[in-house]
């Protein structure tokens, strides 16, 4: 059955209302970003984009185009299977745009492109190469696809001279099969994390969805593996259903069970935990990188 549950009142967004805020969303459209807060509808943009109280604007864009080769059952996006080909104006476009814009801390990301031969990755480089020779201090996250787990691939990306190497598991292992597209594999994801720590010096990064029937033990066990491969980053947030037609909530984590998480987490050696109801991969990603690593 696919009961629908009630939503519970502490996933209700704050307003979006500093001049930070405003000043990026007046000129996001002229600049012809694509912002997955905005077209998400991220609850965090507020606090994101008005840079919270040391002002670290943090934003996440969308790059190699709107259409997917994959279909996970808790996505939105649009999927094909062969989406447009790759704009190759787009690195030197959007890295422009970006260094204009005014951020501290961006996070690119993009579909999964299983049509592409390199599935993207030397696009992937180059948008990152580019924002770096144009704004050298700004903190460049990448939040990639699997790359169908290719070394190579995931090397040309690790090596692009990125600051945070993000990698999402999405779920715990026994949910995978069900949750992700069936060429995502927690083992394969895994993996792309623990090579990345070997080629280069980024931090890694991961983001779990809460909610879809996991166990804590599931969660226990995902955090073990994570800190097995060295994994710094993670964070934890509900699964909101997208559509109808997407995977119903199984059940809403309390604030208090999230804030467990985070000790629990914090306790076995992650460097940074976000968790919380309303927490997505890059939430406030910014803020944690300036406390703790340009101070
Ligand atoms: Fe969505 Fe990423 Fe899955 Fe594509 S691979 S359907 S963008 S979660
Ligand atoms: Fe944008 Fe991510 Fe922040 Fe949401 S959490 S507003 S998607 S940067």
């Amino acid at each position: 059955s696919s009961k629908v549950l009630p939503k519970p009142r502490w996933l209700k967004a704050k307003p979006a209302d500093s001049e930070n805020y405003h000043r990026l969303r007046n000129t996001v459209r002229e600049l012809g970003l694509a912002t997955v807060c905005e077209e998400a509808r991220c609850p965090n943009i507020g606090e994101c984009w008005g840079g919270g109280e040391d002002e670290t604007a943090t934003a996440t864009i969308m790059i190699m185009g709107d259409t997917c080769t994959r279909g996970c059952r808790f996505c939105s996006v649009k999927t094909s299977r062969a989406p447009p080909p790759l704009d190759p104006d787009e690195p030197e476009k959007v890295s422009e745009a970006i260094a204009k814009w005014g951020l501290d801390y961006v996070v690119l990301t993009s579909v999964d492109r299983d049509d592409l031969e390199d599935q993207g990755s030397n696009h992937f480089r180059q948008v990152v190469q580019k924002l770096k020779e144009k704004k050298p201090d700004l903190l460049v996250e990448a939040l990639t696809p699997d790359f169908q787990g290719n070394q190579e691939l995931i090397h040309a990306v690790a090596t692009s001279g990125l600051d945070v190497f993000a990698h999402n598991m999405e779920t715990v292992e026994r949910l995978t099969p069900m949750v992700r597209d069936h060429r995502a594999k927690y083992q394969q994801s895994l993996g792309v994390l623990k090579y990345v720590k070997t080629v280069s010096n980024c931090l890694t990064k991961t983001s779990l969805m809460l909610g879809l029937g996991e166990t804590e033990e599931d969660i226990m066990k995902t955090l073990q593996d994570l800190r097995a491969v060295d994994v710094d980053v993670v964070t934890f947030g509900q699964y909101l259903q997208p559509t109808k037609r997407h995977l119903p909530v199984k059940h809403y984590v309390t604030p208090e069970e999230f804030e467990s998480w985070q000790e629990k987490a914090e306790a076995m050696g992650f460097k940074y935990v976000a968790s919380g109801p309303l927490v997505r991969s890059s939430y406030k990603a910014g803020e944690f990188f300036l406390k703790n690593y340009l101070k």
